[in-house]
């Protein structure tokens, strides 16, 4: 029998597989694109294909406005600023440090809610908990493209005044109880960053159905111009470019085989792990009527698996394949959270997921027999536990 790699094997795939490995278009496509960028010499600063993306995207997204952004990260910024979000704002801990990193950005404080025992999403009942006299924001985050529980913490909206923004990176293209996603809260941001199930090397929109909103975050975009040498707002730079919308706009067209491909991973994912005991693939909600299916999220359970999450993806990566622990260890155990005077309540689901979460490798550049492969080694990692267990790994 096949050693396992950290133990002195071969590893098992000569190429590595990677969470997060790009997906890409259809190339001719995309150099058509690239033509008429040269043809007209126009790159930024609004252009013809960043109009058009534009106009698809509403469409796509069923949603009347979308603002096409340099990254989610800026997009996340110029809209918390756009509603007026200062002092307190709750959001998860359990996301991408970019969430929290926005409003730390602008000196507003973040202040983390836990997420539901069951769910990867925040927990209405705990913002509650954390809500202070100062919030004036919420911002939810679809994690893993799982709809928060957007009539609870509308609820919370209206009775405190409150503004809500959805962070929605992970959620294009999904519907939550047969509604486009990008039209619920105030606003949606989403991010096209390469790692992303649908992307633009790097970019992001503001999708959003109030019309005054969206003009403003249309002109915060480019410095707050509305003229020639005409300024009213405090503006930055946000601009997508011509190169992105072209990105966007070919990406467009493999959208639907992508999403087949993601949703085919995942079930040769789920049939193959579904025989490992301690390894438990998280599945989607039903309120989810319309997936990307861009991530294959497993809990590991130590008792039972016999190994440590930690240990596990080491013995992985040995093998070439780059599991990662997405999202460990959660925001407020980052800096400069970690040192902030959160700590009076409870962020106990969000540690014991952090805790046990693997996300595996899927998109375009994995098929049925890498996950066969993956699973198998993943009994092997099982079988060689004694071995393993006296490794010593410092992960941090
Ligand atoms: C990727 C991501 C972002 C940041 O987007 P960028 O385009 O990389 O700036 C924000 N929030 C979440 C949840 C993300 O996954």
């Amino acid at each position: 029998m096949k050693k396992p790699a950290i133990l002195g094997g071969k590893p098992a795939f000569e190429q590595p597989l990677h969470v997060g490995r790009p997906n890409l278009p259809n190339r001719k496509v995309f150099d058509k694109y690239v033509d008429r960028i040269f043809d007209k010499r126009w790159l930024t600063n609004n252009g013809p294909l960043v109009r058009e993306f534009q106009e698809k995207l509403e469409e796509f997204l069923q949603v009347k406005h979308c603002i096409p952004i340099c990254n989610g990260t800026i997009a996340l910024e110029i809209t918390e600023r756009a509603l007026g979000f200062v002092d307190d704002v709750v959001l998860p801990s359990y996301t991408f440090i970019a969430t929290a990193h926005s409003l730390q950005w602008q000196r507003i404080r973040p202040v983390f809610a836990d997420i539901g025992e069951y769910s990867v999403t925040i927990n209405p009942r705990s913002i509650k908990q954390v809500l202070t006299p100062n919030t004036n924001g919420i911002i939810g985050v679809h994690v893993y493209g799982h709809p928060c529980d957007h009539k609870a913490i509308c609820g919370i909206s209206k009775q405190h005044n409150i503004r809500v923004i959805y962070d929605a990176a992970h959620a294009f293209g999904c519907e939550v109880n047969g509604v486009p996603i990008a039209s619920i809260g105030d606003a949606s941001i989403f991010s096209f960053h390469a790692t992303k199930f649908f992307h633009t090397f790097e970019g992001g929109i503001v999708a959003t159905n109030d019309s005054s909103l969206a003009r403003e975050i249309f002109l915060m975009t480019n410095f707050g111009f509305t003229g020639n040498d005409d300024v009213s707002y405090l503006g930055i730079n946000g601009k997508m470019t011509e190169i992105a919308a072209a990105m966007g706009l070919s990406m467009l067209d493999s959208i639907e085989s992508i999403r087949s491909k993601n949703l085919a991973n995942y079930q040769y994912y789920k049939t193959s792990l579904s025989e490992i005991d301690g390894l438990e693939i998280i599945e989607p909600p039903s309120s989810l009527s319309k997936n990307n299916w861009q991530y294959v999220i497993a809990k590991l359970d130590e008792k039972e698996f016999g190994i440590s999450r930690d240990l596990t993806v080491e013995a992985l990566k040995a093998e070439n394949i780059f599991a990662r622990r997405y999202f460990y260890p959660g925001c407020h155990r980052l800096y400069p959270y970690r040192t902030c005077r959160y700590k009076n309540y409870s962020l106990r689901n969000t540690e014991n997921l952090a805790d046990q979460v693997i996300s595996f490798p899927t998109g375009q550049s994995v098929n049925e027999s890498d996950i066969k492969r993956i699973a198998q080694l993943l009994h092997l990692i099982k079988l060689n536990k004694a071995k393993l267990q006296k490794i010593d790994i410092d992960y941090n």
